[in-house]
C-alpha cells in the first residue's frame, strides 16, 4: 500500500479518494450514495457549517419554515419515493413533531419543517456511513471553506480557509446557492448588510411590532419572511416590491394527468411547451380538474427541454416564461400561503409591481429604498423600520464575491454555464474549463448546474444527481 492510499501523501498533504466541496444537501447525499456503493473509498466533505446535510435551507429552526412540497414529493432516495413518508411515520410514532397532529392529513401529505427534514438527511447519511464502514469506507467532515482549488494530471489540490491543504483523486463542487446581491453597486452600498435575514425571527422580535417592514422580492423567500415576521409578533404593514408583483400559487395535491411531453417528443421550444401546457390546463379545468395536474407533469422533462434548447430559446424562456414558471411551479406550502392571503385580505400586506433601484439610506430604526413602480417613469423613495431582501439567488458566478468561484474562474478551471447561469459541465457533471475541455477530476452538482438543467436545486434534482454522480465516480475510481 502506498502512502497516498493510507491517507497521507508523500508531501505530507492528507489524501482522500473524493473531496466534496460543500456539505449541504448535495454534499451529504453524494457522500451517502458513495458510502452505500460496494468497494472501499475515503471521502472528505469540506463545509464551514458545524453540521453536514443542512446548508441554508435545512438549518431552519422555526416550525413554520416548511418544505414547499409534501412528504410524498421530497424523498432523498431516488429508488424509494416513500422514503421520507416512511421516516416521518416512524419519527412521529416515536413522539417527534407532535404539532403534525393538528393538520389532520395523512403523513404523506404533511409539509415537514425544513429543520426536521435536515434531521432526516443526517440520519440517512449516518446510516450510509454504517453501511460504508463494513467495506472500510470513511467520510470526514472538515470544517472550513475551500478558498483555492488546483488540478494536476493525477490529483486535485485544495487550500482551505484555515491554511490546511488537502488532496484528492476527484473533487466535486457542491457549493449550492449564493444569495443575490442585486447589483455590484447595491452590494457595495450595503443592501445585504442593511437588510434583515428573512429567517432571523430573533432580530424581527426587536422591531416595533407596529412598524412598516419593506420586502424586496415576492417568491418563496418572501413567504418565509412573512412567516418569520408573524412568528416574531410583528403586526404592522408589510410592503412587498417585486418586478412582476406575482405571488407564488399555493401547492395543492392534484390528481395525476397524462404525461403529454413523454407522448409527444416534437414539443421542443419554450413557445411550443407553453402553448401545449396551456391547452392541457384548459382541458383539465374544463373537466373540473386542478390546473396543477398538467403543470406537474412538466417537471420531469424540464431538464431535457432546457438542455437541448438553443441559447435563443433559453433567453425567450427566461424573458417571457420565467416569472410565470416561478409563481406557478415554485408553489407555496398551504399554511404559509394561508397566512400571506389573510394578511393581504386584511390590507396589512401589499404587493406592488416595482423594481428596486437602490438603497437610499439607513439610520437607526429606518431604512429607505428607491423603487420604480411598473408603468411609471419616475422613481420613488419608500421607507420602513426594516428591510428584508428576498430577491433570490445569484446564479452568475462572475458576480459571486467568494474566493473559490473567483479563483476557479480566474484560473480558467471553470467557465460560466449557458446564459451565465452557474457553470458549464458535461452531462455527467464533469465541469468544462475556459477552453471548453471536459475536466477529468473536477465535477459539480446541484445549483451550480442551473444553466445546464434549469431546475437543478430542488430535493429531487439533487437526490437523483447524487446517485448518478456517485455511480460515475465509483466507476472511475
Ligand atoms: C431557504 C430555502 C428553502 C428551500 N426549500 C426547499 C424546499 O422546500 N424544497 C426543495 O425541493 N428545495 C428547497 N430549497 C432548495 C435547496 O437549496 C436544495 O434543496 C438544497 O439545499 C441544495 O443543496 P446544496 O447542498 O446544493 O446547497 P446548499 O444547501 O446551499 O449547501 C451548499 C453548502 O456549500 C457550502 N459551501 C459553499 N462554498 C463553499 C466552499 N468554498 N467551501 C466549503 N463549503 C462551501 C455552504 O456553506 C453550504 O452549506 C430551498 C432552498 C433555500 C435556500
Amino acid at each position: 500500500m502506498t502512502q497516498t492510499q493510507r491517507g497521507l501523501a508523500t508531501d505530507g498533504i492528507r489524501h482522500a479518494d473524493i473531496l466534496i466541496v460543500g456539505g449541504g444537501l448535495s454534499g451529504a447525499m453524494l457522500a451517502a450514495q458513495l458510502l452505500r456503493l460496494p468497494g472501499k473509498r475515503s471521502l472528505r466533505v469540506i463545509e464551514p457549517r458545524a453540521e453536514l446535510g443542512r446548508g441554508e435551507a435545512y438549518s431552519a429552526v422555526e416550525l413554520g419554515h416548511t418544505l414547499n412540497g409534501n412528504a410524498a414529493r421530497m424523498s432523498v432516495d431516488p429508488d424509494n419515493v416513500d422514503d421520507l413518508t416512511q421516516w416521518l411515520t416512524a419519527h412521529i410514532a416515536a413522539g417527534g413533531w407532535p404539532e403534525s397532529d393538528e393538520q389532520h392529513v395523512p403523513v404523506s401529505e404533511l409539509f415537514p419543517p425544513r429543520g426536521l427534514f435536515g434531521v432526516y438527511v443526517q440520519q440517512r447519511l449516518a446510516e450510509a456511513q454504517a453501511v460504508g464502514a463494513v467495506n472500510g469506507s470513511t467520510v470526514e467532515h472538515v470544517q472550513a471553506e475551500v478558498v483555492d482549488l488546483q488540478t494536476r494530471d493525477d490529483l486535485v489540490l485544495l487550500t482551505l480557509s484555515d491554511g490546511q491543504r488537502l488532496q484528492g483523486t476527484y473533487a466535486v463542487l457542491a457549493t449550492g446557492m449564493f444569495p443575490a446581491a442585486r447589483t455590484p453597486q447595491t452590494e457595495s452600498s450595503g443592501l445585504n448588510a442593511a437588510a434583515l435575514d428573512p429567517w432571523d425571527v430573533a432580530a424581527m422580535r426587536r422591531l416595533d411590532p407596529q412598524s412598516t417592514v419593506l420586502i424586496i422580492g415576492s417568491g418563496l423567500t418572501m413567504v418565509d419572511a412573512v412567516v418569520s415576521l408573524e412568528q416574531a409578533g410583528h403586526r404592522g404593514p408589510i410592503e412587498v416590491f417585486s418586478r412582476h408583483g406575482l405571488l407564488p400559487h399555493v401547492r395543492r395535491q392534484p390528481p395525476a394527468w397524462v404525461d403529454f411531453l413523454a407522448e409527444d417528443q416534437s414539443i421542443r421550444t419554450p413557445r411550443q411547451l407553453v402553448r401545449e401546457l396551456r391547452r392541457h390546463c384548459r382541458d383539465a379545468i374544463a373537466q373540473g380538474i386542478d390546473w396543477q395536474s398538467p403543470l406537474d407533469t412538466v417537471r420531469a422533462h424540464v431538464g431535457r427541454l432546457w438542455n437541448q434548447a438553443t441559447d435563443v430559446q433559453r433567453r425567450q424562456f427566461v424573458r417571457h416564461v420565467r416569472p410565470w414558471w416561478e409563481s406557478h411551479h415554485h408553489r407555496s406550502p398551504p399554511l404559509s400561503a394561508e397566512l400571506v392571503a389573510r394578511l393581504h385580505q386584511e390590507g396589512r400586506l401589499r404587493i406592488q409591481a416595482a423594481s428596486f433601484k437602490g438603497l437610499e439610506s439607513t439610520v437607526e430604526g429606518q431604512v429607505s429604498i428607491r423603487i420604480r413602480r411598473r408603468g411609471e417613469v419616475d422613481t420613488t423613495v419608500v421607507s420602513g423600520a426594516a428591510l428584508i431582501n428576498s430577491s433570490g439567488i445569484e446564479y452568475d458566478w462572475r458576480r459571486v464575491a467568494r474566493p473559490l468561484p473567483q479563483q476557479l474562474l480566474a484560473c480558467g478551471l471553470i467557465r460560466p454555464g449557458p446564459l451565465a447561469l452557474g457553470i458549464a459541465a458535461a452531462v455527467d457533471g464533469a465541469v468544462l474549463d475556459a477552453d471548453g475541455q471536459v475536466a477529468e477530476r473536477l465535477f459539480a452538482m446541484g445549483p451550480p448546474l442551473r444553466g445546464m438543467w434549469w431546475e437543478s436545486t430542488a430535493v429531487t434534482d439533487v437526490a437523483s444527481q447524487a446517485k448518478a454522480l456517485a455511480e460515475r465516480l465509483t466507476r472511475s475510481l
